[in-house]
């Protein structure tokens, strides 16, 4: 019966328990002792037990007897307990195994109930005290188990006062079991102490946790039994009472040979048998053995799901640096070449600086530009160029030292940079490597591939101690290498700098001079030699500068064609010779014939030459009315965009003319494959044809190897009569120069012509 009733936390807390403690007992259980039914044991040491002898009339009651019943209670832990479908254990029944073992008495266990009787059971394995009420049993006098009670308290909520005696627990609720032996005495003689009745040891922990009651008394080795399997923290031991529980076994009245023998029996093992007890008392140690085994599992489990969820992290975290890594690297290197970029070279560069600030060592920057790359790129495409750039990237880190920076600039621009440089002799050393580690040709798709480069070369700080200066500086040597015939280096000088302010501001301009409209075409007469009538001219570029006066298309075709200003110009000279055409055609007639000068530079931006043929359609000429002069280099090894656009050019009935033949490749051959109309002999070589033979014999040859394939031939910068009278005689069938007249502007060129036509 429960004074106090338990809530459902409390029943639900008692399961838990239960299931933890059967758990635990399954853990720290020995093998178990007793049968199914059969109390049966084996004596591992006989000499700890007295050697009390049985009777004979005793032997003979055993031999008799065939099977000794015990009545066992189930829930008294630890003295004897049955868990579910498990034996019943406890220390009793170590007890009843080891008097089993001693007499050699098999022992079958019956379930005990309050009004056992005779003809169920011969022995009740463990009572309480002296509070048996079954009259069919007596209580053998010497019991196997005698603890002291003992005071326990919460000590979360006692904090401060301690209870070490009963007299300490006056006047405050104390819980009990009922019916016990303890009862009486307390009641006896403390009479102020409340008691509390409780059923089983659960029930008191409960009202020990709630704060219900102020302390417990309770059997020392059952209670302290209970705190640590169940590992009640919060209970705490204060003190120790003058009474003791007793706990003996019950005989059958009738039965006074097995009293005798079970007394013994007892006698034997010993009160309170030390290694008996020892298997029952969880000392703290063992306990949390077990429970460091539990949880060293948990522990192991919790580790591995950490493990886990580290590894996991750590593959995210992996994941964010790779991507970090990889932004890191699109901002920093060249995708193509793998080299640093623009802006990681600006880093490297600083690096160095605030190095040789230190060291005192100088750096040197090396502007590295391809010479004909742009021609590889048009002419076999953009992967070949791309693979040759890739190349490149590869060989030019191969002549540099390790610590050094090699970067892609843009395009076919590479920059090094050599930081603590011993002395500018390693410079060159380099740069001399570079030039001919490219100059060796490049096996791409199979095919090889010849180019060479031009390198600037700037030192700091003796250039400049700015980093941008410093590079531009070198971009003005690469330059310079460039104009003194490419595949070679230039260190920078003042000099370059001079000329290359002078390039800037001359480019910047020739942008406002053609919003001023500062450009004129002048106009020079092509005479036909053999009847000397003037049916064409070419037109050539002046710049009419306010402050300098007229520029020579020399000094600043070069430097358009550089910055790219080159096709606003070709356009310029386009529309306004196609105009002048008209007004040349109404005063000179309708097959009057221009030449038109077109850069090189001009076919990388076809669109702008097409745009001709329309053009022209608006302002109704025909296109045999216009002769383009190119250089034989646009024609070496075209690339399909160049071929494309002089084939849509001569449709329309336009003429093609070659300029400055002789000075470059001089192949005839190739120009009847484009349907070349004129070659123009430069007039280096007409020049020479009075003191020089082996000129002559050149013109001739080229006059008479042009006419074979059908091509007429033009000799321009003729100055004398001589010239002239010469180049009759080999069949030159035009002429252009001095001698006939100087280019003008055009009002003074129609007015000559028509002067000379009615001349004539
Ligand atoms: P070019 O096409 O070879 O033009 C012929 C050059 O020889 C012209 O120089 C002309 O004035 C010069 N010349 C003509 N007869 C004689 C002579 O008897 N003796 C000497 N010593 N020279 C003579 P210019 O006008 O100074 O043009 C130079 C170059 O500039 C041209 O050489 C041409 O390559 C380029 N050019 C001129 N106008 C244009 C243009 O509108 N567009 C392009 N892209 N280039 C142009
Ligand atoms: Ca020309
Ligand atoms: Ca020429």
């Amino acid at each position: 019966m429960r004074i106090f009733e338990s809530n459902t936390s409390l029943g639900q807390k008692q399961l838990i328990l239960q299931i933890l403690t059967i758990f635990f007992l399954f853990l720290i259980s020995k093998p178990t002792l007793a049968a199914d039914e059969i109390i049966k044991s084996e004596i591992k040491n006989d000499s700890q037990f007295l050697n009390l002898q049985l009777t004979p009339t005793e032997k003979t009651w055993l031999k008799k007897k065939h099977t000794i019943r015990v009545a066992v209670k189930s829930g008294w832990m630890p003295i004897e307990f049955k868990l579910e479908s498990d034996k019943h254990r406890g220390l009793s029944i170590d007890y009843l195994s080891q008097i089993g073992s001693l007499f050699q008495i098999d022992f079958s266990v019956v379930d005990y109930t309050e009004n056992i009787d005779k003809e169920q059971a011969d022995i009740i394995s463990a009572v309480n005290g002296s509070g048996l009420k079954n009259p069919n049993y007596h209580i053998l006098n010497k019991p196997f188990l005698s603890f002291p009670f003992a005071i326990y308290i919460n000590k979360d909520i006692h904090k401060y006062r301690r209870f070490n005696t009963l007299d300490d627990l006056d006047g405050l609720r104390v819980a009990v079991f009922k019916n016990g032996v303890l009862t009486q005495k307390i009641r006896e003689n403390y009479p102020n102490i409340k008691l509390v009745f409780v059923d089983i040891a659960d029930e008191a922990f409960d009202d020990l946790k709630s704060g219900i009651i102020d302390a417990y008394v309770g059997n020392e080795m059952i209670v302290d039994y209970h705190i640590t399997a169940h590992r009640l923290k919060f209970v705490e031991k204060t003190g120790l009472t003058p009474f003791a529980s007793m706990i003996s076994m019950a005989v059958s009245n009738d039965e006074p040979e097995l009293a005798s023998i079970m007394q013994k029996g007892i006698l034997a093992i010993g009160k309170n048998n030390k290694d008996l007890l020892d298997n029952w008392r969880i000392s703290d140690s063992k306990y949390d053995r077990i429970l460091s085994a539990i949880f060293g599992g948990i522990f192991i489990i919790f580790l591995f799901i950490l493990l886990r969820f580290y590894r996991l992290k750590q593959n995210i975290k992996k994941q964010n640096a790779e991507t970090q890594q990889q932004i890191w690297n699109q901002a920093n290197f060249d995708h193509l070449t793998n080299l640093p970029n623009r802006h990681l070279l600006q880093n490297r560069l600083e690096q160095a600086k605030e190095r040789a600030d230190r060291s005192q060592l100088p750096i040197g920057v090396l502007f590295i530009d391809l010479d004909n790359f742009k021609k590889v790129n048009d002419q076999s495409g953009h992967s070949v160029g791309d693979k040759l750039l890739i190349e490149v990237a590869k060989r030019i880190s191969v002549c540099i030292r390790s610590g050094d920076t090699t970067a892609r600039f843009g395009g076919d621009e590479f920059i090094v940079v050599m930081s603590d440089l011993k002395e500018i002799f390693s410079l060159e050393n380099s740069c001399q490597k570079i030039l001919s580690e490219i100059e060796k040709p490049f096996s791409i798709n199979g095919d090889l591939f010849y180019i060479s480069a031009s390198i600037g070369v700037t030192i700091y700080p003796d250039d400049s101690h700015n980093l941008e200066e410093l590079l531009s500086y070198a971009d003005q040597a690469m330059y310079e290498a460039k104009k003194l015939g490419r595949n070679r280096f230039q260190f920078f000088t003042d000099s370059i700098q001079v000329a290359s302010h002078k390039r800037l501001s001359i480019t910047n301009d020739m942008r406002k001079a053609l919003k001023e409209q500062q450009f004129v075409l002048y106009y020079q007469p092509i005479i036909c030699l053999k009847n000397s009538k003037i049916l064409k001219a070419e037109a050539l570029i002046r710049w009419m500068h306010p402050i300098k006066g007229i520029i020579s298309p020399l000094d600043f075709i070069p430097l358009a064609e550089e910055s790219g200003l080159i096709n606003e110009l070709g356009k310029w000279v386009f529309n306004q010779s196609l105009k002048d055409l008209l007004l040349i055609r109404e005063n000179l007639g309708s097959d009057f014939q221009l030449s038109i000068n077109v850069s090189p530079h001009q076919f990388n931006n076809p669109e702008d030459l097409l745009m001709w043929v329309e053009k022209m359609k608006e302002v109704g000429v025909s296109g045999n009315c216009i002769t383009v002069e190119i250089t034989e280099g646009v024609l070496l090894d075209p690339s399909n965009q160049v071929i494309n656009t002089i084939s849509a050019l001569r449709e329309t009935g336009m003429e093609f003319s070659i300029d400055d033949f002789g000075t470059g490749y001089s192949a005839l051959a190739y120009l009847k494959r484009f349907d070349i109309d004129y070659v123009k002999i430069d007039k280096s070589f007409i020049q020479n044809l009075e003191t020089n033979n082996y000129d002559a014999v050149l013109c001739e040859s080229i006059i008479n190897m042009a006419h074979k394939l059908g091509i007429k031939v033009i000799a321009e910068g003729i100055e004398t009569d001589i010239q002239r009278s010469l180049l009759i005689d080999f069949s030159c069938d035009y002429g252009q120069g001095y001698l006939f007249a100087r280019p003008q502007p055009l009002v003074e060129f129609l007015n000559m012509q028509i002067l000379n036509s009615t001349e004539d």
